[in-house]
């Protein structure tokens, strides 16, 4: 089967693994810091925190702006359910915004703008797919209001201007992002009073690690807040060492299979759409195209599936999930509902090569054509 998604894993992960092992040392040491180290310098910040996940960041992000009960965040519903989620542990109420077009299938400033209220204290901005939101426009947009800017960059971690467009930016190192970890997350924020506050969320709010005080003269440490164990491990960080010293490399070739199937769908599949048909700064983490709208998608999926091709959506919207109906009823978002019945997602990973995106494209042809299931018996 052809994955949507795959990692890239091999000998070098495999030897770092075994170093950590051999070390005796796994949790929150010297990889975690050389992590922490190499992925702010990428990213061109001074310094992150390394985390168990993404969805740990966004909450450790919103925690540490003191964002909670009674006030309001602005969020897409066109993303994983994580995003979300993250506004309810720290008790405030999330509220969604459409997307602004099929093109452009990120956050609508003008719907944003007109969902804020006195309570509106954030937005979380997706880099869906990987293309980045407009930095200027959410700037002056979070400024006028004076709003927080959060990143959920799960889809876009390698590119120099993720986490410079507000507060703070989450990553995600999960199985299926651009490069991983297993489970995994990084913080990035330039503000160094949030950044040291997250760091400290991170291991319960004590105020020394273990690591600090094996290396120091006392043993003792305090509780100055709230914290939770959102660490990560040095095996993950040996993996994710590896890892990022590929990214940059992993990302080019992304690019480089996105705009050969753009070229081979726009001539084959004339009927089918692909967002984000203008230039935009990219991490290329997903490849969504959009189906005709006479066409039943879970046909098309079911002959992708037959040929050995796994597809997927991104994302049955977050605001028709039970959990999220039942908190927030009525919530009606055309653009966002549009789009994601629309959607599918086709492979896209670094050990993809050209005959077999060509391959996926001649499948997804067929498959519109009626395929095999119509027949060509003559
Ligand atoms: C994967 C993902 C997350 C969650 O990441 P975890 O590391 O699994 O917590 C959050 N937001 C988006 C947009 C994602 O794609």
């Amino acid at each position: 089967m052809l994955l949507v998604s795959a990692p890239v894993l091999g000998v070098p992960e495999k030897a770092a693994l075994s170093k950590v092992i051999d070390s005796g040392w796994l949790t929150m040491g010297e990889r975690v810091r050389a992590f922490e180290e190499a992925f702010a310098a990428m990213h061109g910040a001074d310094d992150c925190v390394a985390v168990s996940s993404c969805t740990a960041a966004l909450h450790l992000i919103l925690y540490g702006l003191g964002i909670g009960p009674g006030d309001e965040v602005l969020v897409p519903s066109l993303t994983f359910v994580a995003t979300v989620n993250a506004v309810l542990y720290v008790g405030a109420k999330p509220v969604f915004v459409d997307i602004e077009s099929d093109d452009v299938p990120l956050m609508s400033i003008e719907d944003a703008e007109a969902s804020c209220t006195s309570r509106t204290r954030a937005v979380i901005l997706v880099h869906f797919a990987g293309y980045l939101a407009n930095k200027q426009e959410w700037q002056t947009f979070a400024s006028v209001r004076g709003l927080y800017i959060i990143e959920d960059a799960a889809h876009a971690p390698g590119l120099k201007e993720v986490g410079t467009f507000g507060a703070g930016a989450a990553f995600s190192f999960y199985g299926n992002k651009n490069m991983t970890t297993a489970e995994g997350g990084v913080v990035i924020t330039r503000d160094p009073g949030l950044r040291e506050k997250i760091r400290q969320a991170r291991g319960h709010g004590m105020t020394t690690g273990t690591h600090q005080r094996l290396n120091s003269r006392t043993p003792q440490y305090d509780v100055t807040m709230l914290g939770f164990n959102y660490r990560m491990d040095e095996m993950r960080a040996a993996v994710g060492l590896v890892q990022l010293r590929n990214l940059q490399e992993w990302n080019e070739v992304r690019r480089i299979l996105v705009a050969l199937y753009r070229r081979l769908i726009a001539m084959r599949c004339p009927a089918v759409s692909m967002p984000f048909a203008e230039a935009r700064t990219s991490a290329y983490h997903i490849m969504p195209i959009l189906l005709p709208r006479y066409v039943n998608r879970q046909d098309v999926i079911d002959q992708l599936r037959e040929q050995g091709i796994q597809t997927t959506i991104h994302y049955p919207p977050v605001h028709h999930m039970t959990l999220y109906r039942e908190l927030f009823p009525g919530v009606h978002l055309p653009r966002t509902e549009d789009f994601a019945d629309r959607e599918l997602t086709i492979p896209l990973h670094p050990q993809i090569t050209s005959p077999v995106a060509e391959a996926v494209v001649d499948a997804l042809a067929s498959a519109l054509n009626g395929g095999a299931r119509a027949g060509t018996a003559a």
